[in-house]
């Protein structure tokens, strides 16, 4: 199945996350044979990105926002971790610093965007400004209302520039983050994720999945698409977004670039080198 198509959100449409399914239970989408398919597509878009980096031209935006333990940290893992860290980095945005909040919301942002052969995964990005931005209140309506047109605009500019830009949504139920929560108080090694902010956050669930809502009918274009990933299984979203990934590097038909050097000299210096190895022998 073509996840792309599947789970893009198509521009200027009006989704609405309680009519996305958030597992995906298919008959035909196997946990084992998902995981082998997983990791073939990583393969795969480890040696994409080696021609991404190699060439130097064009550059991979990926964008990750969920609820909390929604999974962003698992998908920098297990898909993106695939990856050559040559040439890839993941940049997180927490709350702005004090020197971040006396410029505009962009500006932390601009400062990590991918250079041309870099692949960029933003853990929770310029949307926030958006979204706990707008769900607590921490500037007024008339400020993030106008965000989504700086947010189009702003990405518009990138993509002109040769990046290319994926955006992830990680759907989950409000029963699967309970049980991810109690997950976290269970297990000794999940412990350190527990923050108190998430039972916080939890009680502003339906203000959040508005606000999702319109980050992704204003602002999912044909070159900068968002996604809504199924991501109560685990290994479905992994699947499905290594799949989206995977096909969009492929689609770029990125060729190593042409030798720098005349290669019949190179080739003649060689055998001569070899030669001479001989004689000294
Ligand atoms: P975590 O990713 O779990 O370490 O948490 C980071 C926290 O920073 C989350 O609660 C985010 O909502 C918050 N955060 C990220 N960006 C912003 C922003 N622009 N304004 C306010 N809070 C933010
Ligand atoms: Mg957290």
């Amino acid at each position: 199945m073509n996840y792309s198509k599947k789970f893009i959100v198509e521009p200027g449409s009006s989704v609405r996350l309680n009519n996305f399914d958030t597992k995906f239970e298919k008959k035909h989408v196997k946990k084992k044979s998902s995981k082998k398919k997983t990791g073939k597509l990583q393969k795969k878009m480890d040696e994409l990105q080696y021609r991404l980096f190699a060439k130097h031209k064009h550059s991979l935006l990926i964008v990750l926002q969920a609820p909390d333990a929604g999974g962003k940290d698992g998908v920098v893992r297990h898909v993106i971790g695939s990856m050559n860290p040559q040439g890839c980095r993941v940049v997180g945005f927490k709350q702005p610093t004090p020197e971040e909040l006396t410029h505009d919301f962009l500006w932390r942002i601009e400062r990590q965007v991918p250079k041309p052969g870099e692949v960029i995964i933003f853990n929770r990005s310029h949307y926030e400004d958006v979204l706990v931005v707008r769900v607590h209140d921490l500037v007024p309506k008339e400020v993030w209302s106008n965000r989504y047109e700086q947010i189009n605009n702003f990405e518009k500019r990138l993509i002109a520039n040769d990046t290319h830009i994926l955006k992830f949504f990680l759907h989950i139920s409000k029963e699967e983050q309970l049980h991810r929560f109690k997950q976290r108080l269970e297990d000794p090694t999940k412990r350190w994720k527990i923050s108190e902010a998430d039972y916080k956050e939890r009680e502003f669930w339906e203000s959040y999945q508005e606000a999702y809502e319109d980050a992704l009918n204003k602002c999912s274009s044909k070159d900068a698409p968002w996604f809504v990933i199924p991501s109560d299984q685990k290994w479905f979203r992994n699947l499905a977004i290594s799949q989206i990934i995977s096909k969009t590097m492929k689609k770029l038909h990125i060729e190593f670039p042409e030798p720098t050097v005349n290669i019949e000299d190179i080739r003649r210096k060689y055998h001569k080198a070899v030669n001479e190895g001989k004689k000294q022998k």
